[in-house]
């Protein structure tokens, strides 16, 4: 069993800081972070079917060698949640730590390295669930047996959750837990995936904290027609209607429209952006030079022309089965992610005119699970405290953002818990969530002690006595 090495600072007492009362040597405690993170991303936690509840034990197992209670609570057997909870004065309400267990599944072939044997090469970790999410899981864990073994006295409860299901199965994961185990885990705030550490060169130049997501609320299009033999054009021809249907919504620009997170993003980009794109961020909240920024964004800066408003992204078209039949039926699909605010029954009804023909039907999907929520607080106690751990850390600035992506945070902001997403370091250029999903996904060494690091200082920062 490996031992934290404790780096007593002489004189330091009361009254000092937090980071110097409760000191850590990260150097010392790495091996030690990356078996427990190695021992995660072995676990295949492929969403479906998940096997969640492998994961928690194994958390659980950890924990409890140190004396942290935790209980396992799940709808399905195979698919538990970990809740352990480090008791504070009560002073204040409690902080929420939270990252999901299920990831989602890999095409083997496609990956350079077995995705679930945690391969390290030249400092990076090579895994499933690497970015998406076991490093937030380690980090949430890492942070309760810091708290236990350098007894931290704290004026807040610091709850970790370890939850199943955030991959498209949330009936089992925070939907479950916040219908039936909601005063296990009620909180004022909650930290959780969906920010990162902009790196650029050699230096950190935000630090991306998500305030907000947008809610997927997609349709299925449905055109009918006759059917007929393929040797007789139609105007009535289904796969026709369905084409041109894609076409046009594929191509629509929908309107651009700022919120009180992506304005303070814009805002606050520029202040630390080079003068030529510090212009492009300021015109963005101009209605009057919004347009031409608008343009500029869907070609050359993907992540910001969707922040700016509801996307329409055309993802499926299927229709026929043979090459001399026109059939009856086409059906294609449309990935709409809503701002937080959006009108729907109104945007479907834009979206109905921009198609215009009465022969594609628009079907609302089925309801995506994420509930629209206002975006967090931005002049909260944690929100400072995110704030001075960039500035300690890093040297840098916070940027507070709305994640084009959906997360279990959905969930708790529509509770009213205000949720920060953070994230690993990382390059600007894929955004939030870069490398997740993707085949040989992968973090480096340092990213992942520097995630434990961040965490642990804003927890003391926040919650310490
Ligand atoms: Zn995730």
């Amino acid at each position: 069993m490996m031992r934290l090495a404790l780096l007593l600072l002489a004189g330091a007492g009361m009254g000092a800081a937090a980071p110097e009362r409760y000191p850590v040597d990260w150097a010392k405690l790495e091996p030690e972070i990356l078996e427990h993170f190695s021992a995660l991303l072995k676990i295949d936690t492929s969403n479906p079917p998940g096997n969640e509840t492998r994961a928690a034990q194994a958390i659980e197992a950890v924990l409890k060698r140190e004396g942290i209670a935790a209980q396992l609570f799940a709808l399905e057997p195979s698919r538990a949640n970990l809740v352990a909870r480090i008791k504070g004065n009560g002073s204040k309400k409690p902080l929420l730590i939270l990252g999901h267990t299920d990831v989602v599944g890999v095409q083997r072939d496609r990956w350079s390295v077995d995705p679930f044997a945690a391969v390290r090469k030249n400092n990076l970790i090579y895994a499933r669930g690497a970015t998406d999410d076991k490093d937030h899981v380690v980090a949430g864990m890492m942070v309760m047996l810091l708290l236990k073994r350098l007894h931290v006295a704290l004026d807040r409860d610091i709850i970790f959750v370890a939850e199943a299901g955030e991959e498209g199965t949330t009936n089992v994961g925070i939907d479950y837990l916040v219908s039936q185990h909601w005063p296990e885990i009620e909180a004022e705030y909650a930290l959780a995936e969906g920010g990162s550490v902009v790196e650029e060169g050699d230096h950190v130049h935000h630090v991306l904290i998500n305030v907000s997501e947008k809610v997927p609320r997609g349709v299925r299009l449905v055109a009918r027609g006759p059917s007929g033999h393929g040797s007789r054009p139609s105007t009535q021809n289904a796969v026709v209607h369905l084409a041109t249907a894609i076409a046009r919504t594929g191509s629509w620009q929908t309107p651009v429209r700022l919120n009180e997170a992506t304005r303070a993003y814009f805002e606050r980009l520029a202040a630390i952006s080079p003068p030529r794109d510090a212009v492009r961020y300021r015109a963005i909240l101009d209605p009057a030079k919004a347009a031409e920024v608008d343009r500029y964004f869907l070609e050359h800066e993907p992540g910001h022309y969707t922040m700016v408003r509801t996307s329409v992204v055309p993802t499926v078209m299927q229709g026929g089965f043979r090459s001399n039949v026109i059939p009856g039926q086409a059906e294609g699909y449309l990935d709409i992610r809503a701002l937080p605010d959006e009108d729907l029954p109104k945007f479907y009804a834009e979206l109905r005119r921009v198609i215009g023909d009465p022969a594609v039907e628009v079907v609302p999907a089925q309801n995506s699970g994420r509930p629209a929520a206002p975006p967090s607080r931005t002049d909260t106690a944690l929100f400072h405290a995110l704030e001075a751990v960039s500035r300690r850390m890093f040297n840098a600035p916070v940027i507070p953002g709305m994640l084009a992506g959906a997360t279990d945070s959905a969930q708790l902001r529509a509770r009213g818990v205000q949720c920060y997403g953070f994230g690993p370091l990382g390059s600007g250029g894929d955004g939030p969530l870069g490398g997740a999903h993707s085949d040989n996904e992968n973090i480096s060494v340092r990213a992942v002690m520097k995630l434990v690091e961040f965490l642990w200082n804003t927890v003391l920062d926040v919650a310490a006595d």
